[in-house]
């Protein structure tokens, strides 16, 4: 009976025809091993199923049962979809208001639906758009057990007649005609670690027995995504570390120079993570070391110090800021320090004349200059350096791994010192994190004064205004900031336009005003920042442009517009952008958001100014999105397992890959597991050395 073998070709399954296999593998499923990994949307728990007869109108419910009618129906209003469904002890109506047209192809008379939602009563039970799922035409059949699994299934699948039913089919022939699962884990670990094998993991997933023994199944399955995703961090950092030639032994004459003459003491973190940083030069393989801290928490100087330690070993450094006002900003921090101890710096971004351009390129190249600030425009092909050794990623997460791969391949394995603003929460941190050691700075300077956050009706505004004004008269700035600008929503930009042109002619007519937002040239904004720079502008008026980086300490005055539509953690990196000074600052938000939502989440801006906190909540309300260039560039390949509730998950499954790999850096001894890593990190091989 045992006559498959894991690899062959799902046509050898009963159910599979030429026509059917196609569907399949358009859906990359094409060995037996792809569907069996093809996983459940969910999972039905039949114990968890409500008879009609015993709802409560209010409360939520599984309800199962067979559509007796369906169709459009006409109000006085509008068009709805009603499908009236009926389980033995009563009827149920579940109702769309609009999205009709989807729902209508999805379902048809007799069918079995499961489904969830709130239980209403208007002229008899009923439930408006409730989650829902096609079962088989009977859900007691044989096939199924007390937990049924959910595949999901779209319109190409229904087509051939790959319904519910037949994939539960191929997945019991599978498993009952297969000699010999790909099994990834040694006995050793799968007993320490107390997981189900492979085996009964996947039989489990497709045909649970209980509900502990299917979330044993998922926890053998997320613990084998998170483990594949750590070997491979592993190895980029191993690939990093094992590379390195020169180590920097010395401290070198311009450290102190630059230290001692600063105008203040630096904070106790910033002495912390100048001494880990220095601590992975002196080593002799690369450091890759992700600088974390809040805004104003002092990044700048510590990347200074960190490139005057590196120039004191005769090495060259650059600096690569995701935007040219940051780059010239940083160009104007870095020069006013590296000046005094005679280190040469220059900047370079894309807007160049060529023959400022070509005499940069040739003194980096020569080596007359030791520091180089820049875009993007550091990566391309002709900027060649003499001796890099140090590389510094500004604002980190808006750069993917390959621009971060492109700068540091110019030189031979540079360090590498990546630095953010954005708090990453910790879970997020060792999921991603896994091939950076990760230094916080966690004390702000100690003359800050905390920044007042104030929500605000949009009533409020002429106060808010006039506050700005007597604000101005002492001497001071303010900025006022728009929802970044989309291509696809224009009326954006026109807003900000239009609200600069009216505050210009009415309340502001007698302050100079300045507009910058993301359509200007790189030139046009600059020479409104740097005006603002000098206070020669004194309310700036702005899109989303000014989020990272811009140093105006004279600024007390942050007003945001539309802020409901902006993430907890860009209202903080906003915020940050005053309360930089020696005076007293102000985040006002102006909120135009309708729903109650909106406002509980916008309060945690008020009650807190723990980027760290923030930076949590934002996760839990919004998801992990674009925290880190990883996920953009699609690096982590997860089917079933969640980087944020898995945390325990994720620290073993970390362990684990540091001790596999420490014993067996090349994988030779673990052959499964290798080629499941080569297979899954196909795209990225080039960051491991895996030969
Ligand atoms: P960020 O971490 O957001 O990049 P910056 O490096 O721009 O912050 O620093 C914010 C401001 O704080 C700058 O004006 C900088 O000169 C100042 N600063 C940095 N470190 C200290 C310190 N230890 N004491 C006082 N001011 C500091
Ligand atoms: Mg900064």
């Amino acid at each position: 009976m045992k006559s498959f073998d894991i690899e062959d070709t799902i046509t050898k399954l009963n159910q599979v025809s030429t026509k059917r296999a196609e569907v399949f593998i358009d859906h990359q499923i094409s060995s037996l091993n792809d569907l069996l990994y093809y996983f459940p949307r969910k999972h039905l728990d039949r114990s968890n199923i409500t008879k009609i007869k015993d709802v409560q109108p209010g409360n939520k419910y599984n309800i199962v049962g067979k559509v007796e009618t369906c169709g459009e129906k006409k109000t006085r209003f509008k068009k709805i979809f009603q499908v009236i469904i009926a389980d033995g002890t009563g009827i149920l109506t579940l109702t769309w208001f609009n999205s009709s047209r989807f729902i209508k192809s999805l379902v048809k008379k007799k069918d079995q639906i499961a489904v969830h939602g709130k239980v209403e009563w208007y002229n008899g039970f009923s439930m408006s758009h409730p989650e829902f799922d096609v079962l088989d035409q009977n859900v007691n059949s044989l096939n199924t057990g007390a937990i049924i699994p959910i595949y999901p299934l779209t319109n190409e699948f229904k087509k051939v007649g790959i319904e519910q039913r037949l994939i539960r089919k191929c997945m019991k022939e599978i498993i009952e005609k297969v000699s010999s699962f790909d099994e990834i884990l040694d006995d050793k670990v799968i007993s320490s670690y107390n997981l189900l094998n492979i085996k009964d993991a996947l039989s489990q997933l497709h045909f649970p027995e209980n509900l502990d023994l299917l979330s044993n199944a998922y926890y053998r399955l997320k613990f084998d995504e998170h483990l594949i995703l750590q070997i491979f961090l592993a190895l980029i950092k191993l690939n990093i570390k094992n590379s390195r030639s020169k180590p920097f032994k010395d401290i070198g004459p311009y450290f102190s120079i630059i230290r001692d003459s600063l105008k203040f003491e630096l904070t106790n973190a910033q002495k912390r993570v100048i001494a880990e940083i220095h601590g992975d030069m002196k080593k002799k393989y690369s450091m890759n070391r992700l600088l974390q801290g809040d805004v104003g928490s002092g990044k700048t100087i510590v990347a200074i110090l960190s490139a005057s330690l590196a120039v004191g070993n005769n090495s060259q450094v650059a600096i690569m800021a995701p935007t040219e006002i940051l780059a010239s900003q940083h160009f104007k921090s870095f020069k006013d320090e590296l000046t005094q101890a005679r280190i040469t710096c220059c900047l370079l971004v894309g807007k160049m004349k060529k023959k400022d351009r070509l005499d940069v390129l040739s003194n980096i190249e020569n080596g007359n200059i030791s520091v180089v600030i820049g875009t993007h425009a550091l990566i391309q092909e002709d900027v060649v350096f003499k001796e890099l050794g140090l590389v510094i990623i500004d604002e980190q997460h808006r750069f993917g791994v390959e621009q971060r791969n492109k700068l540091t391949s110019k030189g031979s394995n540079p360090h590498l010192l990546s630095m953010t603003a954005t708090p990453i929460p910790r879970t997020l941190s060792i999921t991603y994190m896994g091939d950076m050691d990760l230094s916080i700075i966690d004390e702000l300077p100690k003359n800050r004064i905390p920044v007042t956050t104030k929500i605000i009706e949009k009533s409020r505004l002429p106060k808010v205004y006039s506050f700005m004004k007597k604000q101005i008269d002492l001497g001071l700035q303010c900025m006022i900031v728009y929802p970044l600008v989309e291509e696809s929503e224009k009326s954006d930009l026109a807003a900000a336009v239009e609200m600069y042109e009216k505050l210009k002619t009415s309340t502001f007519s007698k302050h100079q005003i300045g507009l910058v937002h993301g359509k200007m040239t790189p030139e046009e904004k600059k020479e409104v920042m740097q005006k603002f720079q000098k206070n020669k502008v004194k309310i700036i008026v702005s899109t989303t442009v000014i989020e990272v980086g811009i140093d105006v300490p004279n600024a007390t005055v942050m007003l945001i517009e539309h802020a409901e539509r902006f993430g907890l953690t860009q209202l903080h990196q906003l915020r940050g952008r005053v309360g930089r000074g020696k005076e007293k600052s102000y985040c006002i938000l102006v909120n135009r958001g309708s729903n109650d939502l909106s406002l509980s989440r916008l309060e945690i801006m008020e009650k807190t100014n723990d980027g760290f906190k923030i930076a949590d909540e934002d996760l839990i309300l919004r998801g992990p999105g674009d925290y880190v260039g990883y996920q953009q560039s699609g690096f982590v390949k997860y089917k079933i397992a969640n980087m944020i509730s898995d945390g325990a998950i994720i620290r073993k499954a970390r362990v684990l890959a540091a001790e596999l790999i420490k014993k067996d850096p090349l994988l030779d001894n673990h052959h499964k597991l290798k080629e499941r890593v080569l297979n899954d990190y196909k795209n990225n091989l080039n960051l491991v050395n895996l030969n």
